[in-house]
């Protein structure tokens, strides 16, 4: 895969592009991942990518034709552009994962008040957001997204059994999971994940993720359920 990323703060990915699980994947040629500066695509001697917003208000807007020429000064070919947005479509495990099949991805990332519409409506791209709340810049929402995505492409995670047991999966969240000492300050683990008993052991997970679903998140229950039927 190839993932594009356009941003006004390229130094912001430097760390996140060596380290751990993203690091790894270019390293092993995974996924090649390039950081474009939208500033080098202005014309301007004082290489200007905002402006104030048509109608009034506050705030600045970057302009479109910086981002325009960076998206076509990298080729052409089936890229899909995604632009980076608290107003987008919240980003799903289930988008990650069709975007996982693509194979070259351009990530736009706003400032300020954002991008001009213009890039979204021209540039046939999609609006995404990270969550409902609105962050300084697109960059920190582009590395999550794309680490979601990178971790999905074969090879990348080492026991890929281990991704089909994670929350959203199976339309709950995880299950509680502990690992040595069993005893930690007085907080025993679970009897049962200790009893080699794989069915119990099974059983318990499934309750212990409903419960925590129905804690954190029961948005991911169906509301009503038919007398009798099972939960999943
Ligand atoms: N005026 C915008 C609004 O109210 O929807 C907020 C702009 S925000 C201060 C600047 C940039 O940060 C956005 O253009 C976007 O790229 C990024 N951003 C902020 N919150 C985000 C989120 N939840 N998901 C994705 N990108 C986000």
């Amino acid at each position: 895969m190839r993932v594009d990323i356009l941003t006004l703060f390229p130094g912001i990915f430097e760390g996140p592009l060596r380290e751990s699980l993203l690091g790894r994947a270019i390293e092993a040629g995974l996924v090649r991942v390039g950081v474009h500066d939208i500033r080098d695509h202005t014309e301007d001697p004082h290489r200007q990518v905002d402006d104030y917003g048509f109608g009034g208000g506050p705030g600045m807007v970057i302009k479109p034709e910086p981002v325009f020429d960076a998206v076509e000064s990298l080729g052409v070919g089936e890229n899909r552009v995604i632009v980076l947005s608290p107003a987008g479509r919240p980003l799903t495990q289930q988008m990650a994962r069709d975007l996982a099949t693509r194979s070259w991805l351009v990530l736009v990332c706003g400032r300020y008040e954002g991008v001009d519409e213009r890039v979204v409506t021209g540039l046939d791209a999609e609006e995404i957001s990270i969550g409902d709340f609105v962050l300084a810049g697109g960059e920190v929402a582009a590395l999550a997204l794309l680490e979601a995505v990178t971790r999905l492409i074969p090879g990348v995670v080492g026991n890929e059994e281990s991704l089909g047991e994670e929350s959203f999966e199976r339309g709950l969240l995880d299950y509680p999971h502990y690992t040595r000492p069993r005893d930690f300050r007085g907080m025993a683990v679970p009897p049962v994940l200790l009893s080699g008993d794989h069915a119990k052991i099974a059983e318990w997970r499934r309750q212990a993720a409903l419960d925590k679903t129905r804690r954190n998140r029961p948005d991911l229950l169906p509301e009503e359920r038919e007398p009798g039927r099972d939960l999943p």
